[in-house]
């Protein structure tokens, strides 16, 4: 299939809604998956069948290859439903694109625009009443993609299946977090595939995570490779600090380059902040703190948009942050993205993709 050909998109709906045994007023994140799903297969270097079928179970083979070999990428994306019913989803362009990096990285093929973000307005608007509409919810959107080639041996897969399953969530409350930085074991290289969005990235994180949750943190703040000197990001988030006058956060390949973060910065820059992506060394971090001058610190990420930051533990020593009241940053950040994806106040930045 050419790039200019159209996707034809095959759809098959399901005999049997599972909507009304869903309760919304008190959904968990990622247990309970929308009635369709979208499925595109891959093979010997073409795009050869899209379709939305039924959410359900799929067949593989013990010597699928993904399951070896870790061919395995995703994306995060939510949608959200106005007052008058409209669904919008938040930049999903900008996921495309990510994802399309990401498989490059691991030598996967490219997923056509027609069928990620084609296919998902096509999703979205056969599982419409799925997007919940209450206050603080959002479906949750989670495109992937992995290698299906039943054969073992290490070579890239000619066989791919690119999925999208959604499932609506909860208004996500964050609580404040507390940060163990992470001085031994290391996410993410220079030359490596920090900047992707592939499963392994999840599973080296789990052990040191654990660790770190023994001790009392929620989560690492992982730093660089080569010294552990450096800030690079949280578990599944971004990190940005208001230094001074500054609005800050870590750079490089070794990070993921979040959508949120990438908001975040460009609306802190209209603001009229003065905005730096570059390296933060932990020191810089933790003399700021002592001498007031960090008074913000957070993660940012699709899921909660934004997480406070409470505490940061480093070397046997805990640094308290000043109290979340007094972060105007954030909390505008917050207040603004929060009426923004709801429809309550004019997109000026185009980032509401209209279903
Ligand atoms: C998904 C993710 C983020 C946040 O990216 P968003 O596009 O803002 O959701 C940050 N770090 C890691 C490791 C992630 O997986």
């Amino acid at each position: 299939m050419s790039a200019t050909e159209k996707i034809s998109i095959r759809v098959e709906p399901t005999q049997q809604s599972r909507l009304s045994q869903v309760d919304f007023n008190n959904l968990k994140f990622g247990q309970i998956m929308s009635d369709h799903m979208l499925v595109a297969e891959y093979n010997n270097g073409k795009w050869i069948d899209v379709s939305i079928v039924p959410y359900g179970d799929i067949n593989i083979s013990p010597s699928l290859s993904a399951l070896h070999y870790g061919q395995s990428i995703f994306e995060g994306i939510k949608g959200y439903k106005f007052a008058d019913g409209t669904v919008s989803i938040f930049r999903p362009d900008k996921n495309w694109e990510r994802f399309n990096k990401s498989a490059a990285r691991l030598q996967m093929p490219e997923v056509p625009e027609d069928i990620f973000i084609g296919g998902l307005k096509k999703l979205l608007e056969i599982d419409n009443s799925w997007v919940p509409s209450l206050e603080g919810t959002a479906l949750y959107i989670r495109p992937f993609m992995f290698a299906t080639e039943a054969a073992l041996g290490v070579h890239p897969s000619i066989s791919y299946k690119f999925i999208i399953i959604t499932c609506p969530v909860g208004a996500y409350y964050s609580k404040p977090i507390s940060l163990k930085v992470e001085t031994h074991y290391t996410r993410a290289a220079e030359g490596g595939v920090g900047f992707s969005k592939n499963a392994g990235n999840y599973a080296l994180s789990l052990y040191p995570t654990q660790l770190a949750n023994d001790e009392g943190y929620d989560q690492i703040m992982w730093t660089d490779a080569a010294e552990h000197k450096y800030i690079e990001e949280a578990g599944t988030a971004n990190l940005i600090f208001r230094i001074g006058d500054k609005i800050i956060t870590p750079h490089g390949d070794t990070i993921l380059h979040g959508v949120t973060r990438r908001t975040i910065m460009q609306l802190a820059e209209e603001w009229g902040y003065e905005v730096e992506q570059r390296k933060v060394s932990v020191q810089e971090l933790i003399d700021g703190i002592k001498d007031g001058r960090v008074t913000e610190a957070f993660a940012a990420g699709t899921a909660a948009t934004i997480t406070h930051i409470d505490r940061i533990g480093y070397e046997g020593q805990d640094y308290k942050l000043p109290a979340i009241e007094s972060r105007d940053f954030s909390n505008k950040v917050l207040e603004y993205l929060n009426q923004l994806r709801y429809g309550k106040i004019e997109d000026s930045f185009g980032w509401n993709y209209i279903v």
